[in-house]
């Protein structure tokens, strides 16, 4: 017998199904191979906030799943959304209490002792008292003779500590275990410690699928409606369905990605046209793409006017958005939001990163997504080498200039990638990588870095955030309006709001 499952271990935010684990069980589906979908992350918390919390003496887990699943409004309430959260949260904070050294989140789990470590994390599977071993061993139970091969999907470090967990009961159940993933193929590609990872799988695999059906085609090249092991709802208002419209990036020129070696290609509209078809009604196209391609986009519309179906995904605040009516068109086939990467408002800092477009247009491009009433949420960078307090303050006079214009706001300072255009050129650009100190098994994708000329733009960007830039009356409003929890899917489906 060669019964296969594809497993999803915790802690990814139980909003929607796993991109990772979506395509290969939805590939493998295309190929004639059932592979269910078993989302370890979805199952805990479920088992936590409706099995373990009422036991507990928390009373409110259910009316706060019920209100996440079903708001009983077209768009979530930011208020509400902010208290079921709260409450959420609240439990997952008692319940890591019992759990000395362990911290959990809606999003994340970092084990006690050198994070990353995979020493560590194997003596603490084994040691069966992790925050996962209650919920597993009951999941043991359900799954047995239902399956001889598990496909570990893992896409997050946040996954790590119980991936090891969970394949180590599975093998001690003599079931046999594969582990890929978008996380092990990034550690191989650009990040560190790749050896690590195998050292605590037997089997690991690289690439995208094709392998598990030796096959040389692109597995992304037939998907259909995947198979769940169980029907439960996602926390999330509608379903959302991760999918791709290509792999790599078409404009893969910015000096500071990390990802610019991934191959490129273009998933056919086909497989998103199986997906609605066998998928469920209402559904939300998450797509997934580092940047979508305006062309392919094009290409989407269609198909997606033909359902009722919204959509949001990752945009670069390029010129073209702004030709033939795309941003309308895309409004009125049900674009919700759109994720743009504006990173900065100076000139300088863009043309020397080469991200490709300038700040007026990324403005324009902004104030039309705005516009037309489609949820903006921009990302912006602070701390690239040779930035200066006036280029931080160019962002800020944009961000000012887009008032009322701009919906959430993600804020981040760079960090140095381990592999990627601008490390090999750091000379060029004044600075010099270094290391981390201390244990060296740990897997990484960063580096430390100094500046050549003295200065220390990370310190100074994050000076500037908490200083300047976060109580600024314009940004402060949208900061709080950002939700913290289950991000992404679910601004898309939040109320918009006048605050500011
Ligand atoms: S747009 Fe994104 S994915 Fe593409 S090269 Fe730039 S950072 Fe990388």
């Amino acid at each position: 017998m060669n019964r296969k499952a594809v497993i999803s271990p915790p802690i990814i935010t139980p909003s929607e199904v796993p991109a990772g684990s979506f395509m290969l069980s939805g590939g493998l589906a295309a190929r004639g191979i059932e592979a269910p979908i078993h989302d370890l992350s979805l199952g805990f918390f479920r088992w936590l906030f409706l099995e373990y919390a009422p036991k507990a003496g928390f009373a409110n887990c259910k009316p706060s799943l019920d209100y996440l699943i079903s708001p009983g409004t077209e768009f979530y309430k930011p208020h509400k959304h902010r208290s079921v959260c709260g409450v959420l949260q609240s439990v997952l904070k008692s319940y890591q209490k019992l759990f000395p050294g362990w911290q959990l989140s809606l999003m994340d789990s970092v084990p006690p002792g050198i994070t990353h470590s995979t020493s560590g994390l194997i003596s603490l599977a084994q040691s069966g008292k992790t925050p996962f071993t209650q919920y597993f061993k009951l999941w043991m139970q359900e799954i047995r003779g239902t399956f001889d091969h598990a496909l570990i999907s893992l896409a997050y470090i946040s996954q790590l500590p119980a991936a090891v967990e969970i394949v180590w009961l599975l093998e001690e159940a003599g079931i046999k275990v594969t582990v890929g993933g978008s996380l092990a193929s990034a550690l191989h590609d650009t990040g560190s410690g790749i050896e690590l990872l195998n050292s605590c799988f037997k089997e690991v695999v690289l690439d995208d699928g094709r392998s598990v059906v030796n096959e040389n085609q692109p597995f992304l090249s037939k998907i259909e409606w995947p198979i769940f092991a169980k029907t439960w709802k996602y926390f999330s208002s509608r379903p959302v369905i991760p999918f791709p419209l290509t792999t790599g990036c078409t404009w893969n020129k910015c000096l500071f990605c990390p990802d610019r070696n991934k191959p490129f290609m273009n998933v056919s509209i086909n497989n998103l046209k199986n997906i609605l078809q066998g998928g469920p009604d209402n559904p939300i196209i998450h797509l997934i793409d580092s940047e979508m391609p305006v062309k392919a986009v094009n290409d989407m519309l269609p198909v997606l006017r033909n359902k009722t179906s919204g959509f949001y995904g990752f945009a670069r605040p390029q010129g073209a958005w702004l030709a033939d009516n795309l941003l309308s068109r895309m409004a009125d086939s049900g674009c919700l939001m759109l994720q743009t990467g504006a990173e900065s408002g100076s000139e300088k800092i863009l043309r020397r990163f080469m991200k490709g477009f300038s700040p007026s247009t990324a403005e324009k491009v902004l104030g039309e997504i705005s516009k037309l009433g489609i949820r903006n949420y921009v990302y912006f960078l602070f701390g690239l080498p040779g930035e200066t307090e006036s280029d931080r303050n160019l962002t800020l006079e944009m961000v000012t200039r887009l008032k009322g214009k701009i919906d959430y706001m993600n804020l981040s300072v760079f960090n140095l990638p381990e592999k990627c255009e601008l490390t090999e050129r750091a000379t060029e650009f004044g600075i010099i990588p270094g290391e981390y100190d201390g244990e060296a098994s740990v897997l990484r994708f960063y580096r430390p870095f100094e500046s050549m000329d003295g200065s220390n733009p990370r310190k100074e960007a994050r000076e500037f955030i908490s200083k300047r830039f976060r109580p600024d009356p314009t940004v402060l409003p949208v900061l709080q309006s950002t939700p913290k929890w289950f991000r992404a899917g679910h601004m898309a489906l939040m109320e918009k709001t006048d605050l500011f």
